[in-house]
């Protein structure tokens, strides 16, 4: 369950920037997150609940997901396309050669805090 690690991680980076800001709690935070990170929602979802509880300016914060559908390059011929996370086969030539755009995303978008 990798998802408590990420959870964690980026609990510790909200917390630290929350508290520099002054702020008394964090309302909302939004993440972008690729397919090929083989994130589970259910999973992230739970462990955000778990984890946040024990951070005072945390507790009760809403965490939203923006999933980022993976896109490749064809190394053969040039062909970009999306794909899920067991075809990368280029949908032009067939070529497995390809190389990752994007969906191996895993960043902090946004939070929202109250200020006093
Ligand atoms: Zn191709």
């Amino acid at each position: 369950m990798h998802e408590l690690g990420i959870v964690s991680g980026i609990l510790d980076t909200v917390s630290r920037a929350a508290r520099d800001a002054g702020a008394l709690r964090v309302v909302a935070v939004t993440l972008r997150i690729g397919d090929m990170r083989e994130v589970v929602p259910e999973t992230l979802d739970f462990a955000w609940d778990v984890l946040s509880e024990d951070d005072e300016l945390m507790r009760g914060s809403v965490l939203r997901v923006e999933a980022v559908r993976p896109r490749s390059r064809c190394l053969s011929c040039g062909e970009e396309f999306e794909h899920d996370r067991f075809h990368v086969r280029c949908p032009a030539c067939g070529s497995a050669e390809t190389h990752l755009l994007a969906g191996r995303e895993l960043e902090i978008v946004s939070m929202e805090v109250d200020l006093p």
